[in-house]
């Protein structure tokens, strides 16, 4: 099993070594960080300024990822889903891949000083959580436990960034 990071559009180094230590640590598994792609012109929203976070995790999709591990796209832009004014993040349980938006996990994006410990606490937790649904895990009601649902980082910031005992296990190796 691998778990392969694909910048969508420039990522700072930085918070891409981050993660694949945090990733390594919680998965055991091997991360790799590929070049970045660029997001396709039709994934975007002009009249939102946002990107269609379906079409970006279709593109991350291909036969060699969904064979041997699963994909992370990593992307600094807006994302959103129809119905939603914007997500975090994204995961398609069947074929393995899953992404997460950096955009809104920064305390600049509300006007507040920048806490680059916090961001990359965020960045950690969004990724293990999606990852969590490619591997096959749902939603879990434990509200401490990464795969519980996040309407809001408030929701973000109380999680831990571990699976809690009854989803552990679950995680398809
Ligand atoms: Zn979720
Ligand atoms: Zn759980």
């Amino acid at each position: 099993m691998k778990i392969t990071l694909k910048p969508i559009g420039s990522i700072d180094s930085d918070t891409l070594e981050h993660l694949k230590e945090r990733l390594n640590r919680t998965f055991g598994c091997s991360i790799e960080i590929t070049s970045q792609i660029d997001s396709p012109d039709r994934a975007y929203d002009p009249k939102r300024g946002q990107y269609v976070a379906s079409v970006l995790l279709a593109q991350l999709e291909t036969p060699a990822v969904a064979r041997d591990g699963k994909i992370l796209g990593l992307a600094d832009a807006d994302l959103y889903a129809p119905g939603l004014n914007f997500i975090f993040g994204q995961a398609d349980t069947t074929s393995g891949v899953a992404i997460i938006s950096l955009c809104r996990l920064r305390q600049e994006y509300y006007g507040l000083p920048s806490d680059e410990g916090l961001f990359l606490d965020r960045v950690a937790k969004e990724a293990v959580h999606e990852l969590g649904h490619a591997f096959g895990l749902g939603h879990c009601s434990d509200a401490r436990c990464i795969m519980h649902f996040s309407n809001s980082l408030a929701d973000t910031d109380r999680k831990q960034a571990q699976f809690c005992s009854q989803c552990r296990p679950k995680l398809i190796k």
